[in-house]
């Protein structure tokens, strides 16, 4: 049992529609059926505090990801002191309904969410019964106003996205030693100093969704836009290796050939200084 705090640990690393995806029956995912150990749940973070966690966004997987919890620090359900949410993308939010009466039935856990997320809950079935029936209570975030957790502070950075809902941010999580830079979805790096952002952070978990452009068949990529790893590490070529070596990339696609140890992109990667994240990593902060 890890009870070091405080802590953030990695619970899911994978794009929204997690690894292996549903309905894809390409060796991409037949790959990771055969060997379970491999999957990776939808992206997200628990912030490991001395008696209480938070979530970073409330994915479909929420369940699975309560018992790694469970599993590394002891706490459950009764232990989780709110949820901060990124954006209304499946992925990161879509778990919210668990917490309502058809499953768990909570009382008043803190969701924490931007204006126009705010407005999307309150506005829309099933999310708004969990406000009328009190399983959830919304708490405002302000772009760039740290949340101070504790010892810890939380801060919404805004970043580019496709926000057909809700606008979308990324967090800046201040612990005691370190701080973690979260941007796990975002359409490109214009707009946003991120060098410098990874100056300021000990640890960068960054939007690694596609390693190329090559890789969709079935889809226009140029509709669901992030920058990609190749083009990430072109663009942070010119940082330094420790830099560099902060960088771990998150929110992978099924597609990703990143995620076969086998392949001639991991090959590659693997030298470049560059880190991919992993389902489970601890980082102490
Ligand atoms: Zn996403
Ligand atoms: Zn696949
Ligand atoms: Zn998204």
């Amino acid at each position: 049992m890890i009870r070091e705090t405080p802590s953030v640990l990695v619970v899911g690393t994978a794009q929204d529609g997690g690894y292996p995806q549903i309905g894809c029956p390409a060796v991409c995912c037949e790959r990771v059926r055969r060997n379970p150990e491999n999957r990776r749940l939808p992206a997200s973070l628990a912030l490991i505090m001395e008696d209480s966690f938070y979530m970073i966004d409330c994915t479909p997987s929420l369940g699975e990801q309560l018992l790694r919890i469970e599993k590394t620090t002891g706490f459950t359900m009764d232990d989780c002191a709110g949820i901060f949410l990124t954006h209304a993308h499946y992925g990161h939010y879509i778990g919210l309904p668990l917490l309502g009466l058809e499953v768990m039935h909570r009382q008043g856990i803190p969701v924490y969410v931007m204006p126009q997320m705010e407005s999307f809950l309150r506005n829309n079935a099933p999310f708004s019964q969990l406000i009328s029936l009190g399983n959830i209570q919304l708490l405002s975030l302000s772009e760039n106003i740290p949340v101070p957790l504790g010892a810890i502070s939380i801060t919404p950075l805004p970043v580019q996205h496709r926000n057909e809902f809700s606008e979308t941010v990324g967090f800046s999580i201040k612990g005691k030693e370190k701080s973690i830079l979260y941007i796990p979805d975002i359409d490109s790096w214009e707009g946003i100093d991120i060098c410098q952002l990874i100056k300021e952070h000990e640890v960068a978990l960054l939007d690694g969704t596609f390693y190329d452009r090559k890789e969709l068949k079935n889809r226009k990529i140029s509709k669901i836009p992030h920058p990609t790893i190749r083009e990430s590490m072109d663009k942070f070529a010119a940082l330094n290796s420790g830099e560099k070596r902060k960088i771990h990339f998150t929110h992978l696609n099924h597609t990703n050939p990143l995620l076969d140890a086998n392949s001639e992109a991991y090959n590659h990667f693997s030298s470049s200084g560059f880190n991919l994240t992993v389902d489970g990593l601890l980082i102490h902060i």
